[in-house]
């Protein structure tokens, strides 16, 4: 190995043993736990997804409570973390595990990353915090570490340059040390070398860091491509009672999957200002005669936009088929899976609504 990677992989290791480990996840060998702790981590930092590893261990302590628990369940847990389906896909493999590898985490990469929910990255953590097993993690923070020290100008998010970056990070991995080794990786570049502001100033790494050398830490890693957003605009109504509130379950094959909404008209083209009420027309609410506007939310995903209106009627509750929506009491709505533009809306209004 050259100089500069024997540096490199030196002093990651000398920089790990300085780092506090008081995480929940980084003191356990259970690959079910750290299974979990990755699956929470994925879009998810690590302050807002600790109580969320903290409550699912403690309603689901093994692989069978979790596996045995209905989809709502999970949904009304992972509530606020967004990224739905992650906790679907954790769901369905939580199953898997219980009903054919009899409760135990497989220890195999190929049967692992054909679980769902399980990327690269994923099986490559659990497999080595759980058996120090020889796989080297590559997710956005080793990425942006790799190329900034080895001076990585090309494209990060092309499969050539992902595939030479997976080839580097194996070839750094020290014999027998993958777990903290991979650790100390991870957690440099969440503390250390982080996309904004890097401490350079400080850093182990600054004599053969290419990047800090050739002053490119804000140029690398460089991605070509940009992500396009489709945007949708949904008019949400609200239809309730003293006591209860029409929602409906999103079931097909699309955004929210398994989590609640209001009820919703979704129309192709922006809404002209003002707003007018020609999205009721031809559907099942076009009886209501008082409807009133009552504010826009939007909510921004990978790749869409969500622009939510929201209204106030006067239909009847009851007058709705039990097949399309369900009547939700107050107490109720705490506790299952709503879109994040849902629950913003019902958190900021529901008091004066009722
Ligand atoms: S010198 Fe700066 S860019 Fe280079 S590894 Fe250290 S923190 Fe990252």
């Amino acid at each position: 190995m050259s100089n500069k990677k024997t540096f490199f992989v030196t002093n990651l290791l000398n920089w790990g043993e300085t780092v506090e480990r008081d995480l929940p996840w980084k003191s356990t060998k259970n690959p079910y736990k750290i299974w979990l702790s990755e699956i929470i981590l994925q879009q998810t930092r690590v302050a807002q997804g600790r109580p969320y590893y903290l409550k699912f261990i403690e309603k689901y302590p093994t692989v069978f409570e979790m596996a045995n628990a209905s989809e709502d369940e999970i949904m009304g847990l992972w509530k606020g973390l967004g990224y739905y389906s992650r906790a679907r896909n954790m769901h369905a493999t939580s199953k898997i595990i219980a009903t054919q590898h009899d409760g135990l985490f497989p220890n195999d990469f190929k049967t692992i990353l054909n679980l769902k929910g399980i990327g690269h990255y994923t099986a490559s953590a659990i497999l080595s915090f759980s058996f120090n097993a020889p796989f080297a993690v590559l997710d956005g923070n080793v990425i942006r570490v790799l190329s900034r020290y080895f001076g990585i100008t090309q494209a990060v998010d092309s499969t050539e340059i992902l595939k030479k970056l997976q080839a580097l990070a194996s070839e750094l991995l020290p014999k027998g040390m993958s777990a903290i080794y991979n650790q100390a990786m991870m957690d440099f570049g969440a503390t250390f070398c982080t996309p904004k502001s890097p401490n350079c100033s400080d850093c182990v790494f600054q004599d053969k860091c290419t990047a800090f050398k050739k002053s490119l830490v804000s140029e690398i890693p460089f991605k070509a491509k940009k992500i396009k957003k489709v945007e949708r605009f949904f008019h949400f109504l609200v239809i309730k009672n003293e006591k209860m509130i029409l929602m409906q379950k999103r079931s097909e094959k699309d955004i929210w999957q398994g989590l609640f909404q209001l009820p919703l008209i979704e129309v192709k083209k922006k809404p002209s200002s003002p707003l007018k009420l020609d999205f009721l027309k031809d559907t099942i609410f076009s009886k209501a005669t008082d409807v009133q506007f009552i504010e826009k939310l939007t909510q921004t995903l990978t790749h869409q936009k969500i622009n939510g209106y929201f209204w106030d009627s006067n239909l009847d509750i009851n007058d709705f088929p039990e097949t399309d929506f369900v009547c939700i009491d107050y107490e109720q709505l705490k506790k299952i899976g709503l879109p994040r533009i849902i629950d913003l809306f019902l958190s900021k209004n529901l008091l004066s609504l009722k």
